[in-house]
């Protein structure tokens, strides 16, 4: 039998196996602490345990982030790392050196059942649901791998895959990032994006810890949206606003709005202009996104006077825009290119990239 592996476990879960090997709760922050903040990776790096119990640690337990496959370097300084969570199930996530911090992007399922119509990772069949570990080990082998880097750390739940439709294993993740014994991060330092999943984003609203909340919005009217995110058709526009509308904002937090802007779809002023009376009366800010183009999608990005067009309606009605540039474009690290590619990138002259298989 495969022996459980710590990365993902609570600190009361693992004292709860200690407790069978006899040990006293104590251990378990110490062990916790080991994992998740001084990123041990081998019970040899245990030297506060003592011989014997490490060696029936060793025996019991391993201490392992996903699998590492491969890692993109793009020119701007972003990296791609691909993951092989399981033969033939890749994930990716993205490491963003910004002025002063780090963000780090994850995934939370390999592939995914949305099928937004702009996103690489919507053309791939959803595989399954990352586990609590596979999502906080993403974070934690990026840190290892930069970990001379040891500045402000933002993670950003928008990888590949809809974090709600894995709800109970992304908040366990995120209970792991906040957690004194787990990472001890703030949740002011953690987003988590949505496509738009309604009754995920009304379970959220229940929990003690709350992540920053991000909706890809990306249109206007519900006609435009039920062709680029199918479940609008399910949730509408209305339906959506109305959640965020009742999500229990912490004190000087706003909501994010994502818009990805798209060339001759989505990106006329008629359309900001329908954006500032949709989200008239929200705490929240806009972060416009020009599409990046990829083979596998049949859209194309907005013109740059669009871009500068539409953020300055929103500035003019004092909606807080900002354009967020491409990183990582050159590797597919950039947003909606994730898509678990051996090459690196997608470029439109290259090969096709390969579909994700079982
Ligand atoms: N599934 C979640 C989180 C992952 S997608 C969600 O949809 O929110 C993260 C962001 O990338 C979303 O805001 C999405 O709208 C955006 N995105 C997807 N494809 C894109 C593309 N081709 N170009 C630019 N942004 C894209
Ligand atoms: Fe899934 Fe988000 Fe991509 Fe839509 S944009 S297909 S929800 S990952």
């Amino acid at each position: 039998m495969e022996k459980p592996n710590l990365v993902g476990a609570s600190l009361q879960e693992i004292a709860s196996a200690l407790a069978g090997m006899g040990q006293p709760p104590y251990r378990a922050r110490q062990i916790s602490r080991g994992v998740y903040r001084r990123l041990a990776r081998s019970w040899d790096e245990f030297t506060d345990l003592g011989k014997a119990l490490r060696s029936s640690l060793a025996d019991r337990f391993v201490i392992a982030n996903p699998p590492l496959r491969q890692v993109f370097v793009s020119s701007d300084g972003t990296r791609r790392y691909l993951f092989e969570v399981a033969p033939g199930q890749r994930v990716e996530a993205v490491h963003i050196p910004e002025e002063g911090r780090d963000t780090v992007c994850v995934s939370t399922q390999a592939g995914c059942a949305v099928g937004c119509l702009f996103c690489v990772t919507g053309r791939l069949p959803m595989l399954r649901n990352l586990t609590a570990g596979e999502i906080v080990g993403q974070v934690l082998e990026l840190q290892s791998d930069r970990r001379a880097a040891s500045r402000r750390l933002n993670i950003v739940l928008m990888g590949m895959g809809e974090p709600l439709n894995n709800y109970d294993n992304v908040m366990a993740a995120i209970r792991l990032m906040t957690s004194p014994e787990g990472m001890s991060l703030s949740p002011r330092r953690i987003t988590l994006s949505t496509s738009g999943v309604v009754p995920g984003i009304r379970r959220l609203a229940a929990e003690s810890v709350l992540p920053n909340l991000a909706i890809s919005l990306n249109a206007t009217t519900d006609e435009v949206r039920d062709r680029l995110i199918p479940i609008n058709r399910r949730w509408s526009i209305a339906d959506l606003l109305q959640a965020c509308r009742s999500f229990p904002l912490p004190r000087r937090r706003r909501i994010t709005f994502e818009y990805v802007l798209i060339g001759g779809v989505n990106d006329s002023d008629e359309d900001a202009r329908r954006l500032v009376r949709l989200l008239a009366g929200l705490e929240k800010k806009v972060n416009l996104i020009p599409l990046n183009a990829d083979p596998w999608i049949a859209l194309r990005p907005p013109e740059e006077n669009r871009v500068l067009a539409f953020q300055k309606i929103l500035l003019e009605r004092h909606v807080t825009a900002s354009i967020r540039r491409p990183r990582g474009g050159d590797v597919s690290a950039a947003c909606g290119m994730l898509a678990g590619r051996e090459e690196p990138c997608g470029d439109p002259a290259g090969p096709a990239p390969r579909k994700l298989s079982q």
